[in-house]
């Protein structure tokens, strides 16, 4: 009987193992990750398509691997995001990129876009309105154009609290983007309540884009729905020569994707941005 006891307190054991192993062991390295300042803003420019200058730069989240290589945000952000990590992760973004920005503010010219993507989770948070506020105050330079980026890929909770918190830093002077326009749950319902700046067209619009005339029915219809309601358009994923006629053409100025750049770690930045004349 001891023997089986044994047996199978060892087989629990393995069983629990395995268990925690699976389910809390990656929570645990990303908490541990943003710790260790493993998880770094990279910064993807955003064009203005008339003259080619840089309008500014959208934060993306990457993870740094100690032998070598990046996790991508899609396979880690879903992650934080269910498990509550995500409030550190980009409390810790915006840290790291105030510090950025207050390195180069020589290099940065006046109303530079400095965009962070925000989780529903965080927005929601209590905290959310002063990590905010904080952040803003962090930067040395204060004509900065600092944008929120709010994502319709998840259904967000619209409720009095968070569209009060997004309009308190609006009036504070931060810009609300509403990010991958088109392919939400409810995004045209948020813009009666919102104060949105930008919307920034999914590059799934603009993937469509080719030579063929057909090919931009879809983006026509986003971008006139756009203009009726007023809003300033971003265009993302911007990767062939058409697309970027085709954008000059809709007079959309402002224009990210590869293209122009991908998303680049600090010191390319700047690299890229000492290479062109300031406006
Ligand atoms: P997003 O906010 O829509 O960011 C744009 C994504 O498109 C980025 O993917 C960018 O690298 C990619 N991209 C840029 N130019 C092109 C192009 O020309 N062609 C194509 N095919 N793709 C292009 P990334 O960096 O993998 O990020 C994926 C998503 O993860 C982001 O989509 C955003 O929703 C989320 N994410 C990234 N960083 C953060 C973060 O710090 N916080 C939160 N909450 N979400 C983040
Ligand atoms: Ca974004
Ligand atoms: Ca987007
Ligand atoms: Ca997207």
């Amino acid at each position: 009987l001891l023997l089986f006891i044994l047996l199978m307190s060892a087989i629990a054991f393995y069983a629990l193992g395995k268990y925690l192993n699976k389910y809390t062991a990656p929570t645990d390295t990303l908490r541990r990750a943003i710790l260790k300042g493993d998880i770094i803003p990279y910064y993807q420019p955003v064009m203005d398509g008339r003259d080619n200058s840089i309008r500014g730069v959208e934060v993306l989240a990457r993870w740094k691997q100690p032998d070598a290589g990046f996790i991508s945000p899609s396979s880690f952000i879903p992650l934080a995001e269910k498990s509550g990590l995500i409030i550190p992760l980009t409390q810790s973004l915006m840290w790291q990129v105030v510090a950025h920005m207050n390195a180069i503010t020589t290099l940065l010219p006046e109303g530079f876009h400095v965009g962070i993507n925000f989780s529903a989770a965080h927005i929601n948070a209590p905290s959310f309105v002063e990590d905010c506020l904080r952040y803003q105050a962090g930067f040395v330079n204060k004509q900065l154009t600092l944008v929120l980026e709010v994502t319709e890929r998840e259904p967000l909770h619209v409720d009095d609290q968070l569209i009060s918190n997004l309009n308190t830093l609006h009036a504070n002077g931060f810009a609300i983007a509403l990010d991958d326009f088109g392919t939400g749950y409810s995004g045209l319902s948020y813009l009666h309540d919102l104060n949105i700046d930008y919307i920034k067209i999914d590059h799934s619009f603009v993937g469509r884009v080719n030579e063929d005339e057909d090919s931009t029915k879809l983006l026509d219809c986003v971008l006139e729905l756009a203009r009726k309601l007023s809003l300033s358009i971003v265009a993302e994923g911007v990767e062939t020569r058409a697309q970027l006629e085709y954008l000059n053409r809709n007079n959309i100025p402002l224009l990210q994707g590869y293209y122009f750049y991908k998303p680049v770690k600090f010191v390319e930045l700047v690299k890229i941005l000492l290479s062109k004349p300031k406006e």
